[in-house]
């Protein structure tokens, strides 16, 4: 089977969160099942490739009414073929963030099928993820000017997390899209303004989203961001498909950003993580530590984490918190650090190596979110043998078992997260604790399941039954 995907971040070339994790390791699980796939991303100025892609050339995409030059780069990896588009749109400080945002990415959209047939790759379905690119179900539908072989192909739309939806005029998306007008009238249109994410929900074949328990909670008002009426009628398309977890990337066994390595007989190595980690944070490594490493938005709820932390070093526990994010979270999280010198660490930024040390040197990780689609923090620190105390919800729900694998909470509120985190503490030096962490450790979170989910989604879209 040949599978185009086409994602606006991938690990290790780029990355903001989970959907790089998820683009980088499903198309190495899909090689291992036999598949063929290219992945289209873009070629942004902080490209992590060394050597870098090669450059091949540009290739004449329609774009904005007329058709425009993009250029490709190509390597390739796992067996996994890369194309990276490249385009001064891309050469920015950050990957997102800016008010053309939806014209960059529709540009990035359209050129996909153009790039894949220079490449002379004809797939058999196209998977595209997050708005990002979820206008291609749509062109590839009913798009003029696609090369040979493109129109009509069949497509998958995996929903990392329905908050973000690329919204516009509807005008300027037919134009840049090069759309026929009577477009403005179908699922493009979410109450007057063009939607990416509900074009793709509307014309993909199959939408999957990346846990069971997320499935079900976006089709509610509560959890949908305004789209789960078009997700409740697209509901018999809609599957949940659990991510799985780079185990490559995340191995304490061989993890070359930790001092020691570790496996879940012999944990002296995670003691070390942990005196290494606290000397480099300046925490106290006697008291359990309790981390962070996230996004620091709405979402994750940190705020219920910084509202509770008085509470928690009251109670015992240590603080590490690594994240960027929403300003007025980073001030409070600092606030905080100060308050508590050798008892909270605050680092703002994005630091690999360091979210590696912080998951092995941690004792327990808090993930207190409003919402979350799957999360891979959770699995990361279960296969680090630190537990996380999570929010009972979406694939936080999926993954961790109460007591057994991690400590889950019901309501998003400071007050269930800090009664549940009381409760780990009251374990943590305890054999129960021990068998806490064994459990988690052996959980296996590889792909290898979730990929099979996918072949079988693939194949069942290529050759529905009639
Ligand atoms: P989301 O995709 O919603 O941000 P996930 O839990 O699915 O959340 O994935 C988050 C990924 O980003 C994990 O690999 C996590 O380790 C990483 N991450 C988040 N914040 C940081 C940070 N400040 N520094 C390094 N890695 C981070």
């Amino acid at each position: 089977m040949r599978i185009l995907f086409v994602s606006s971040e991938v690990f290790p070339f780029s990355k903001t969160g989970g959907l790089a994790d998820v683009s980088g390791a499903l198309p190495k699980s899909l090689v291992d099942l036999g598949s063929e796939i290219l992945v289209i991303t873009p070629w942004y100025r902080t490209l992590q490739a060394t050597p870098p892609p090669l450059w091949i050339g540009d290739v004449e995409v329609p774009f904005d009414g007329d058709f425009e030059s993009v250029g490709v780069g190509t390597l390739e990896r796992d067996g996994v073929r890369y194309a990276f588009v490249g385009h001064p749109d891309y050469q920015r400080e950050e990957l997102y963030g800016y008010p053309d945002d939806v014209r960059r990415f529709a540009r990035f959209t359209r050129s996909a099928p153009q790039i894949a047939a220079r490449l002379g790759f004809k797939p058999d379905i196209v998977h595209v993820n997050d708005w990002h690119s979820a206008y291609l179900p749509l062109v590839l539908t009913h798009g003029w000017h696609l090369p040979k072989g493109f129109a009509g192909l069949p497509s998958i739309l995996t929903i990392h997390n329905v908050q973000y939806q690329g919204s516009s005029g509807i005008e300027e998306v037919l134009y840049w899209l090069r759309l026929p007008g009577a477009f403005r009238h179908s699922y493009l249109n979410h109450f007057g303004a063009a939607n990416a994410l509900q074009a793709g929900l509307g014309f993909a074949n199959r939408v999957t989203t990346v846990s069971p328990s997320y499935a079900q909670e976006i089709t509610l008002p509560e959890y949908g961001y305004g789209l789960d009426g078009t997700l409740r009628h697209i509901a018999h398309k809609l599957f949940g498909i659990l991510n799985g977890l780079d185990t490559e990337v995340w191995n304490p066994q061989k993890d070359p950003y930790l001092v020691s390595s570790y496996c879940c007989n012999h944990l002296e190595g995670k003691v070390v993580a942990k005196k290494h980690l606290c000397d480099k944070l300046q925490l106290d490594s006697d008291r359990p530590l309790l981390a962070v490493v996230s996004r620091l938005v709405e979402q994750k709820g940190i705020d219920l984490f910084l509202a509770a932390s008085d509470e928690l070093i009251l109670k015992g526990w240590s603080l590490a918190l690594l994240g960027s994010g929403d300003k007025k979270l980073e001030v409070a999280a600092e606030q905080l650090a100060a308050k508590y010198p050798g008892r909270m660490t605050t680092y703002l930024g994005y630091d690999e190596p360091l979210a590696h040390q912080v998951y092995a040197g941690a004792d327990a990780l808090a993930i207190p979110s409003r919402f979350e689609p799957c999360g891979l923090n959770q699995m990361i620190a279960m296969r680090y043998g630190t537990l996380p105390i999570a929010r009972a919800t979406g694939g936080l729900k999926d993954t961790i078992t109460h007591e057994q694998t991690g400590f889950l909470f019901d309501k998003a509120s400071s007050k269930d997260f800090l009664e549940t985190a009381s409760y780990a503490k009251s374990l943590y030096g305890t054999p129960e604790w021990d068998r806490l962490v064994e459990h988690a450790m052996r959980q296996d979170f590889s792909w290898q399941v979730s990929a099979a989910a996918y072949h079988k989604l693939y194949s069942a879209t290529i050759f529905p039954l009639p």
